[in-house]
């Protein structure tokens, strides 16, 4: 990974030096893709520990090999009972006020922490720090950029082949097995997401998953797919027709294009996540579509296939550089079918990067 900031060290301090300003002494990680993207961690099962003086990864005996060579910059327990060893670390760290990720952990998981913190000698208790992690986690450094990079060369590769191998009498089961076979012989290690492969009707459902459904000619065919690759998604649509595509299919499909390329024109850094939604939204409503585009135009893509930012009608969020999101607007026509075009960009100060190269 030319270029990249490994995890570990400067990426734990980074969260550290946040926790002051939240009222807690430590952190405490559960969450799978902040444990990976702070520690360098796979494994299935660990939390982390972080305060000024203390980077602690407590996992079990089928892991601490494992955590011992990924995560050279914590110490690693071994703690047969999770929460014993991670009363065992509070302890030693010395930390009054314990923030822990109340996205990422049950309300179960949350009762029994409180209770063996309360036991401590002094006693601890759990303040919660919502998206420390996330918030690093949002910009993504050069490493990071090029890991993202390969993972949408495969997707391309792979939709490259969606094309070749749409045909009438094919079922959407059939092919969306065929494109996470071909992922995996491209490299990646497996799909970021189910692949989508929704055809005719179905279509009009955004998230349908492929059935024995057999595509018939004329019919739209929305292909939604990503690869996953040292942990890091991609994502990509494009909608096909099988046979020759008709008036209706060619007037929907020229209207998302034209609403997907007008938001990759505008998006850049500095804008909110509702201006970039607008971008591609407006074209699609002053054609008389509005009510027919349901979703948001876009999701930011990393260690997990939606995190922030949101380009959506309800966004808080502001663009920046660095961030990758996906641009996809669709419009759905129930009983019909329907049309999404998705790419990748990565966000500039002047504009976006369109990862993505599928023809489209
Ligand atoms: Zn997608
Ligand atoms: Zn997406």
């Amino acid at each position: 990974m030319s270029g990249a900031e490994p995890a570990g060290e400067t990426r734990a301090e980074r969260a550290q030096s946040q926790l002051a300003e939240l009222g807690a002494d430590v952190l405490l990680v559960h969450g799978a893709a902040n444990r990976r993207y702070l520690s360098g961690f796979t494994g299935s099962a660990g939390i982390l520990l972080i305060g000024a003086e203390h980077r602690v990864l407590v996992t079990d005996f089928r892991y601490t090999v494992q955590a011992s060579e990924q995560a050279p910059a914590f110490s690693v327990v071994e703690a047969a009972e999770p929460l014993e060893g991670l009363a065992d670390a509070v302890a030693a760290s010395g930390a009054l006020r314990v923030g822990f990720e109340p996205e990422h952990v049950t309300h179960a998981g949350f009762l029994k922490l409180e209770a063996r913190l309360a036991e401590l000698t002094p006693p601890a208790w759990l303040v919660p720090v919502e998206g420390v992690v996330e918030q690093l986690r949002v910009i993504k450094d050069a490493g990071e950029v090029d890991v993202v990079r390969d993972a949408v060369r495969i997707a391309d590769e792979v939709m490259a082949r969606a094309a070749a191998w749409i045909e009438p009498g094919v079922t959407e089961r059939a092919l969306a097995n065929r494109l996470e076979a071909a992922m995996r012989d491209l490299g990646a290690e497996g799909p970021a997401f189910d692949t989508i492969v929704a055809a005719g009707p179905n279509a009009a459902m955004a998230h349908h998953q492929p059935g024995n459904h057999p595509i018939a000619e004329g019919e739209p065919v929305i292909v939604d797919l990503g690869a996953r690759l040292q942990g890091y998604c991609s994502d990509i649509t494009r909608t096909f027709v099988a046979g020759a595509a008709d008036e209706q299919f060619r007037r929907i499909y020229d209207l998302v294009l034209e609403a997907q390329l007008a938001a990759e024109a505008g998006i850049h850094a500095g804008m909110s996540g509702r201006a970039a939604d607008a971008l591609a939204r407006d074209p699609i409503a002053a054609a008389g579509h509005g009510g027919d585009f349901g979703h948001g135009t876009g999701h930011g893509v990393g260690l997990e296939i939606h995190e922030s930012p949101r380009l959506s009608t309800r966004s808080d969020d502001t663009l920046a550089t660095g961030m990758v999101t996906s641009v996809e607007p669709g419009i759905y026509l129930p009983g019909w079918g329907g049309v999404r075009i998705e790419d990748l960009v990565l966000v500039q100060d002047d504009g976006v990067e369109v990862l993505t190269q599928a023809a489209k």
